[in-house]
């Protein structure tokens, strides 16, 4: 399995950029699916709990409440853009 999400990226300036992180609210997932066909890397449901979960290798928490996940700067973008199209607003990225 290649990891490539997690190799450190330098900027410009030769900083290592900080991952994005993502956040799942799993108290107002609704299970609609929306974010599992327009990031199906990043997001997918979770049978035990009927509720979105991270995908590994992205996944760096998992509680009954909350899924969180950080992301490389080749899909934050997507990511980005499936938790603005959740229609309750349980995904967060910063
Ligand atoms: Fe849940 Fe929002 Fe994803 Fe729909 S788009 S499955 S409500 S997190």
């Amino acid at each position: 399995m290649v990891y490539k999400g997690f190799i450190p990226q330098l900027s410009h300036s030769g900083w290592v950029n900080t991952m994005a992180k993502v956040s799942v609210n799993k108290e107002l997932c609704i299970a609609c699916g929306v974010c599992w066909a327009l990031a199906p890397d990043v997001f997918e449901l979770d049978p035990a709990t009927g509720k979105t979960k991270i995908k590994p290798p992205y996944l760096t928490k998992d509680t009954e409440s909350v899924s969180e996940g950080s992301l490389p700067d080749n899909i934050v973008e997507t990511t980005k853009n499936a938790a603005s199209s959740c229609p309750t607003g349980a995904i967060s990225v910063e």
